[in-house]
Order: structure tokens, then C-alpha cells, then sequence
């Protein structure tokens, strides 16, 4: 084919809607010199059958964020590229069966109000207003959304596709991407056309993603997380009722959710669409008897209707117009689902300018929103809002296939489920246990998962209720309250020990690692023998990591960060280290204790030697129970405390001789209860791409006046002088029962001036705390706001910074 080019900028592999829009971002960038690469047509992936619903509603801030782009972007995408597109803003109904489900609803209102959407709790007669088909007897009210709707999914991957075609972008369909290679700093994608040598490569496959990724493997690459679910939906016949009153008030009807009974009921034409996430779900090509074909472009599973027949009668009675209908036409189709059901989108985890933008579970509803986070990240190497969410290196090594097709099957089967505070869901556990897991569990741990790590949320005694169903709650009352009340008193008067296992650790030595490390942080480093925080900004001098440097000699150094952390500040480093200073990443053969509270040096001094009376951010070798330790004199517990860390094989006398002596053990709610009252920040809650360091209250740790230009200095500088939107803040909020969750609307007479960035309650203080973001003319000692928590503002305070 002569127009087929050797060279391009950027090859994206896959077009479905994702892929195009991507291609779209990008042009509009000002990155026209793009390819794209489609094994068949456009759309043969997941697109072509989706149903094409485009929600705004999510718990997640992020991800609302990214639909929310989407649905602009679609209303004047259609005009803006000149393509005909059937966009129907019909607006939703969600339906709630209980008061939880209210305090969900009321929670994303507030999230979207802040988005500046108009999400509107409804009463149960208003629901009917909305939606006069509806059998209500049963319901507690709803949700109505005004900015849902569906689009045509292929008009809009064809609408997308010619915006990046008319902005000089290239499209081959036919044209399967078969393998790459790289040379010197170049991809060489291959196909049978010919060669293209990239500078960047995307992977946007959907669901033939994992096998795309395979060919990344020799550089660097990992499996990609991800399973195969089929979905299905059925279309009814057409129902006279529905066109009488579509033409009676000139408008569809609004889409319906019973997302209690875990489905999505749809106007299609004048029938119904009739979508269920089943409990009893079907994963497809899971065993290699049932590998994934090489090709399923335009193809569909058997219908299966038996799987959804409790959803169809459900629906029936819901809505009873439906059971007059029949079926028409059932589409069952592959949705690929991450282990949390969250798309990837961001750089490919090891693997130097590959990215990501794949596995979609909503990409018809996030594929807007997705085409401009994914040419962000190409093109500024950030982007505008946090997406940590979706990004690749959330998952490490952990994921393998089995934990992929538990989580994707226990997402799929709770696709609607609500996601409480206390809440683990039990799939896919003991990925990585410590060595003294089973000794934490006879202890009465109660368990949760961090980066695959299991780690003791709380301590139950005899007699307390340990099961999922209690932990169905908004509410901090709950049998866990009085443990970490305990918990934490044992740390504020006695001491206290949290096994930590999978804290990520890296050791970095060698000529320049020093010089190296001052031209990485925005900080000072520690000298030999102390440690300090040390933290990285993004060119926006916005909040990239923060890392715990312990300096062992001049060029010698541990870095500490956070368990989720560490595939992302692993690449962090690795992208930017000079040749010749060792960077080695030892989580998987060091293990952590904290043991911490007023009597923790008394504890220590009768199984350890140590020095006990260095200073705060000191650190040393030392013996404690006859095995060898490191030492850091740290506590992000705020109390007097050390981190002990000792070899996995050394830790269970460790922690035996620890407890013999006096120490009780605590879990991570104490410890988040404990952190949140010295307004310590949490990565990826209170410290993230949303804020600069300076918003974030971390102005001690930036040093404008070193020579080093580190990432982010120019814009800080800027920052310094023109002076910040935002300030953090603690708060105390006057709330009875219920603490603030994460992106919870802070306000002042009547306008919104903040945002929470984590809640809690503090044991210590006998009050509920919040840390976050408000305007700085606000953030002063003594200054009144108000937080508003499930739809209820409460009063709340500025304490002492
Ligand atoms: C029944 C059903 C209903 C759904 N309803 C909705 C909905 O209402 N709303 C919503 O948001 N989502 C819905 N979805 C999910 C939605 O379909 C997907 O999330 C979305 O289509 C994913 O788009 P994509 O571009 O990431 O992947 P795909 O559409 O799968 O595109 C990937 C493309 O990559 C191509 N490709 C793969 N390998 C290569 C290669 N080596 N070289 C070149 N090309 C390659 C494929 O041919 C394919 O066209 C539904 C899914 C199903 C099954």
C-alpha cells in the first residue's frame, strides 16, 4: 500500500472507542503525525455491541470526572467533526431500596454538584414523575441524573475517528499490529503492510489487550491484569404504551437503574433494553479448553438467558410494561475487567514510552474522557486531573491470572454494589502474607489487602462480629468501633505494635547518588545517620511521591514508600537514574514493624541493646531479641515510636519477644485514626497530582534556593510569588455518626470553598476529623466551615496548622 508510512510519532494498536479517541486527544493536541492500527474494522471489539449508555454517576471522583468530559465532549463532538451522531440526553433514574443507598446518592449529588452537575435526589414520587412505568411501592427514592444518556457507539468511534483524520492523523483498518521490536530509542511496530518505527506505542486492544502485551515482555513488560466477562443484554419488542407517551410529552424515557437489583432498563426505539451485572456471571475463555479465539471481531456469545432470568422477573415487576413485550434480540458479548474493574490508562508498567489505554469496562461512557487523559500523558507526561485510579502501576506483581478472574468476577457481580469504609471484599485474597500472618490472625486481626499485602485492619475479641454483612455501613458504629478505640489507647498510654508488612523499599548507592537524589526531590536530604521525608513534584510542582530517605552514607541511601506505591516510584527512579548508581527495589525480603505509644522505649529496652535515646529521625543497626535490626526513630502514629525492620525469616521472634513484653497490637484503622489527628497525609488521599506541594502544606520540604533544577522548581517559584488558591487544612467536624469520605464538599455560606481529602474519627481527641483543601483566605486557626457528609452539612473547624 503506498500511502502506508514508515515513520509516525505515536502508533496506536486497537479501534474501538477508545482507541479513536485517543488518536482524537492527540490530534487535537497539535500530535497529528499519529497512527492507527485496526485488525478489522472500526468498532469490531467490545464497541460494536455496547449498549452505549453514558453515565456521569460514580464513586469515584475520577472516574466521575472523566465521564462527566465525555458527555460534553459528545454533545458537541457531532457538530464539532461533522458526523451525524445520535446522542440522546434522556437523563437516569437510579432507584434505592434502602437508606444506604440514599446516603450513597446523596454523596455522589455532592460530588457532582461540585463537578457542577446537577444530580438531584428524588422522592419516591418523584421518581414517578420521572419515570410514570415504575412500580414504587417497595423503594425509598432515587437519584435522577440529568446528563445520562446513550449514544450510538459506532457513530461516535466513526465521529472521533474522522476529527483525528481530518486533523492529518492516519487509520489503517485490516491491518493487524503482529509484533514489535525496539532499536535504540524507537518502536518498530510490524505488520503485514510493512514496518512503523514510533516513538511511543499505545495499547488500546480492549479485550485482546493481554495478548498486545505480551509482545512488551522482552522489554520490560509484565502479564497485563486483566479476565473476560460476558455480558448481556436483551431488547424487547416494541411497546405501544411507550410510544403513546414518548409522543404525549415529546421525549424518551429517562434510563432506568435498580442498581439494588443490579440492573440497567433502557428505552430502545419504543421497547426496552434490559442490561443485568448477574451475581451468577459467566467469565469467557477462562481455561485453556476455552482459549480466546485470534479473532472475534463482529462475533457474539449464545444467548444464556437462564443466568439473568431472576433480573428479567425482577425487572418485570419493576416495570410491568416490560413483561407485555417479548424479546426481540439478546446481544451477549467479551467485556474485559481489571481485578477493580478500573480501566488502565498511563504508562505501561517497566516498559519505556508504551502506554496504556485498555481493558474498559464502561468505555463507551469513559472513552472521552479516557482519549484525553491518554494524549496527556503522551504529550506533558501528566495530567490534568489525578488518575491514579486507572493507572497501570496500581496493580504489581500480585496479579496473576487466577486473582484476575476472581476480582473480575466479584466486580462484575457487584458492578452496583455500594463500597463502604470497613467493607473488604473477600476475593482473591492472601496474595502476599507476612511471616507472621498467621500469628497476627490467632490474634484476632481482621484483615484487609494493600498492594496485595495482608495487613490487620483491627483486632476482634472473642465474641465480636467479624462478618461482611456488619461491615454494610456508612457508619463508624460498628463492631470494629470499640477495638480500635482500644487500639488506640493502648498506643496513646501503653504501646502499641502494627505489623507492616510490604511497605515498598528500594536501596539506591553508588558515585552521584547523592547529587542524583538533590536534583530528583524538591528538599533537602537527611545527613548521614538521619532521615527525612523527601518528596517529587510533576512539572506543575503538583504532588507526584513522597519517600521516607534514610541516608547511610554519603552516597548510600534506603528509600520507604508507601505498599501501593511501589511499582510507580519504582519507575519514577528508574526513568530518570544516570547509569552507574545501583537502584535495587528489596520489599519482598524485609518486613516492618511499628512499635509505638509512651512505654515503647521500656518495651524495647528489655529485648534490645540499641541506642533508645537517639533522636527523633535517627536511625541504627541493632539487635533486638537476638536477630538483626534496622532501627528508625519515626512514628506516623504521633507518638514516641520506632520502625523496626528485620529480614521476613527474623520477624516472628521479632514480633513474639515484642508482644511477651508488653506491646499490643493494633491494626490500620487505629493507625489511620492516629495519623489523622496530627494531620499526617496519606499518598493518594491527601497528597496527589491535585495539589501543588505548597497547597499541600508541604512547604518545608521545597528548596527553592538549591542549585539543583528539579521537576516542578519553575512553576513553584511561579507559585511562590503569585501565592496559592489552596491551603490543607485539619479540621474537627461536629458529626455524630458518620466520618467525611474522601472528596466530601467543604462549604461557607453557601458557596463551596474546599474539598475533604480524608476523615476520621479521632480516638484521642473524641471528635471526627477531616483533612483537606480550602481557599486560603479561609484557612486560619478558628475558622468555621461546614463539611458536607452524605448529604448533611455539619459545622467544623480550622485547628491550629
Ligand atoms: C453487551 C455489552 C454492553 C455494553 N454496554 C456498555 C454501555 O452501555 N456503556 C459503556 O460505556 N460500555 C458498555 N460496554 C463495554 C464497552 O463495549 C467497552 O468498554 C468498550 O467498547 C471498550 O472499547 P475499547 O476501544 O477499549 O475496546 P474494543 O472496542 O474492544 O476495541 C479494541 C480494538 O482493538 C483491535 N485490536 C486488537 N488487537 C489488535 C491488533 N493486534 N492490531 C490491531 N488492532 C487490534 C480490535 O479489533 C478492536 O477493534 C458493553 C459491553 C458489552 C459486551
Amino acid at each position: 500500500m503506498s500511502d502506508f508510512p514508515g515513520t509516525a510519532r505515536v502508533v496506536i494498536i486497537g479501534g474501538g472507542a477508545v482507541g479513536a479517541s485517543a488518536l482524537y486527544h492527540l490530534a487535537k493536541a497539535g500530535w497529528t503525525d499519529c497512527v492507527l492500527l485496526e485488525k478489522n474494522e472500526l468498532t469490531a471489539g467490545s464497541t460494536w455491541h455496547a449498549a452505549g449508555n453514558v453515565p456521569t454517576f460514580s464513586a469515584s471522583w475520577s472516574i466521575m470526572n472523566m465521564q462527566r468530559y465525555s458527555t460534553e465532549l459528545y454533545r458537541k463532538l457531532g457538530k464539532e467533526v461533522d458526523y451525524p451522531m445520535n446522542y440522546h440526553v434522556t437523563g437516569s433514574v437510579r432507584l434505592s431500596h434502602s437508606k444506604e443507598r440514599m446516603q450513597e446518592f446523596e454523596r455522589a449529588a455532592g460530588m457532582g454538584r461540585y463537578q457542577g452537575m446537577a444530580l438531584d435526589i428524588c422522592s419516591v414520587d418523584d421518581l414517578k414523575d420521572h419515570y410514570p412505568f415504575l412500580e414504587t411501592h417497595d423503594l425509598s427514592g432515587g437519584l435522577y441524573d440529568p446528563n445520562d444518556g446513550d449514544i450510538d457507539p459506532a457513530q461516535l468511534t466513526q465521529a472521533l475517528a474522522k476529527g483525528a483524520r481530518d486533523l492529518g492523523c492516519k487509520i489503517f483498518r485490516f491491518t493487524p499490529a503482529i509484533g514489535i521490536q525496539r532499536e535504540k530509542d524507537e518502536w518498530i511496530v510490524r505488520t503485514e503492510k510493512g514496518e512503523i518505527r514510533c516513538e511511543y506505542v499505545v495499547n488500546a486492544a480492549g479485550y485482546y489487550a493481554q495478548r498486545v502485551a505480551e509482545w512488551f515482555k522482552p522489554f520490560g513488560g509484565r502479564t497485563l491484569p486483566m479476565m473476560v466477562m460476558s455480558h448481556q443484554y436483551l431488547l424487547s419488542e416494541e411497546i405501544p404504551e411507550i410510544e403513546a407517551w414518548n409522543k404525549e410529552v415529546g421525549h424518551k424515557l429517562p434510563l432506568l437503574r435498580d442498581v439494588d437489583s443490579s440492573y440497567y432498563l433502557r428505552q430502545e426505539k419504543y421497547g426496552l433494553n434490559l442490561g443485568p451485572y448477574e451475581n451468577t456471571c459467566k467469565a469467557a475463555w477462562l481455561t485453556e479448553g476455552d482459549p480466546m479465539p485470534e479473532d472475534f471481531s463482529f462475533q457474539l456469545y449464545p444467548d444464556d438467558l437462564d443466568r439473568i432470568e431472576w433480573h428479567i422477573e425482577d425487572a418485570m415487576a419493576r416495570v410491568p410494561l416490560l413483561g407485555k413485550a417479548g424479546i426481540s434480540k439478546v446481544i451477549n458479548g467479551p467485556i474485559p475487567y481489571t481485578p477493580d474493574g478500573n480501566p488502565l490508562i498511563g504508562p505501561m508498567p517497566g516498559v519505556p514510552n508504551a502506554f496504556e489505554a485498555c481493558v474498559f469496562t464502561f468505555g463507551i461512557a469513559q472513552g472521552g474522557g479516557a482519549g484525553k487523559v491518554l494524549a496527556e500523558w503522551l504529550t506533558e507526561g501528566q495530567t490534568e486531573w489525578d488518575m491514579w485510579s486507572c493507572d497501570p502501576r496500581r496493580f504489581t506483581d500480585y496479579t496473576d491470572q487466577d486473582y484476575c478472574n476472581q476480582k473480575g468476577m466479584e466486580v462484575y457481580g457487584n458492578e452496583y454494589a455500594m463500597h463502604f469504609p470497613y467493607h473488604e471484599w473477600p476475593a482473591g485474597r492472601d496474595k502476599k502474607i507476612s511471616s507472621i500472618h498467621k500469628k497476627v490472625v490467632e490474634l484476632g486481626g481482621v484483615m484487609g489487602a494493600y498492594n496485595g499485602w495482608e495487613r490487620a485492619n483491627w483486632f476482634a475479641k472473642p465474641g465480636d462480629n467479624t462478618s461482611l454483612e456488619s461491615t454494610h455501613t456508612w457508619n463508624r458504629n460498628g463492631p470494629w468501633e470499640k477495638r480500635i478505640k482500644e487500639e488506640c489507647e493502648a498506643v496513646r498510654d501503653k504501646c502499641g505494635v502494627l505489623s507492616l508488612p510490604g511497605f515498598a523499599r528500594f536501596i539506591l548507592k553508588g558515585d552521584g547518588a547523592s547529587e542524583f537524589l538533590r536534583g530528583f526531590c524538591t528538599g533537602g536530604l537527611p545527613k548521614i545517620g538521619r532521615m527525612n521525608l523527601i518528596y517529587v513534584s510533576d512539572k506543575r510542582g503538583r504532588i507526584l511521591s513522597e519517600m521516607s530517605c534514610i541516608r547511610l552514607e554519603e552516597d548510600s541511601f534506603i528509600l520507604i514508600t508507601a505498599a501501593t506505591a511501589q511499582w510507580h516510584d519504582r519507575e519514577l527512579i528508574n526513568r530518570v537514574i544516570p547509569d552507574g548508581i545501583l537502584f535495587e527495589d528489596i520489599t519482598k525480603t524485609q518486613d516492618t514493624l511499628i512499635i509505638t505509644g509512651p512505654k515503647s522505649r521500656d518495651v524495647l529496652s528489655k529485648i534490645s541493646q540499641a541506642n533508645l535515646s537517639s533522636g527523633w529521625l535517627t536511625h541504627q543497626s541493632a539487635i533486638i531479641a537476638g536477630k538483626s535490626v534496622y532501627l528508625l526513630r519515626v512514628s506516623f502514629a504521633g507518638e514516641l515510636g520506632w520502625e523496626i525492620h528485620a529480614s521476613n525469616e527474623d520477624m516472628p521472634i521479632i514480633y513474639q519477644s515484642v508482644l511477651d513484653n508488653g506491646a499490643v497490637p493494633f491494626g490500620m484503622y487505629a493507625l489511620n485514626s492516629l495519623r489523622l489527628e496530627k494531620g499526617y497525609r496519606g499518598w493518594k488521599g491527601d497528597l496527589s497530582t491535585d495539589y501543588s506541594m505548597f497547597e499541600g502544606g508541604l512547604d518545608r520540604f521545597v528548596k527553592l534556593d538549591k542549585p539543583q533544577d528539579f521537576i516542578g522548581k519553575a512553576a513553584l517559584l511561579n507559585e511562590k510569588q503569585q501565592g496559592s488558591n489552596k491551603k490543607f487544612v485539619t479540621l474537627l467536624v461536629n458529626s455524630e455518626q458518620f466520618d467525611a469520605p474522601y472528596m466530601s464538599t467543604i462549604w461557607k455560606d453557601g458557596n463551596i470553598v474546599g474539598e475533604t481529602t480524608s476523615g476520621g474519627w479521632g480516638y484521642r481527641v473524641n471528635a471526627s476529623i477531616a483533612l483537606g483543601m480550602i481557599k486560603t483566605e479561609l484557612a486560619f486557626e478558628q475558622s468555621t466551615v461546614e463539611v458536607e457528609i452524605y448529604g448533611k452539612k455539619y459545622n467544623a473547624v480550622v485547628q491550629k496548622d
